[in-house]
């Protein structure tokens, strides 16, 4: 799959479970399979910025990617027969502030 940029994290991790659902199949040995061309899956990390969500209006066209400049590493899992490798960064949004008020 696509390494995230700019998706809402709720998206991502819905996302990352339909890509499982989608593209692959444990065979009987416990191992995840391209369900495509059979392939085991591969993965790679990815470092992926962390970006506020109350910050995205705020940039010209509203699409602002702005943070506090903390990353999260990520397993992408990609078919390695199927798919271009993942990008090595992308991004991903949440409501930053929300969060810090809670803690
Ligand atoms: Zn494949
Ligand atoms: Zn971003």
């Amino acid at each position: 799959m696509k390494t995230f940029q700019r998706v809402h994290i709720d998206d991502a991790l819905r996302q990352m479970s339909e890509w499982f659902l989608q593209h692959t199949a444990a065979d009987g040995n416990g191992l995840i399979r391209c369900s495509h061309c059979g392939s085991i899956i591969k993965g790679r990390i990815a470092s992926l910025s962390i970006h506020s969500i109350e910050f995205e209006q705020g940039g010209p066209q509203g699409d602002m990617c702005a943070g506090g400049g903390e990353c999260l590493q990520l397993y992408i899992p990609y078919c390695a027969n199927c798919e271009p490798v993942p990008e090595e960064s992308g991004c991903i949004h949440t409501h930053m502030f929300t969060n810090l008020a809670r803690a």
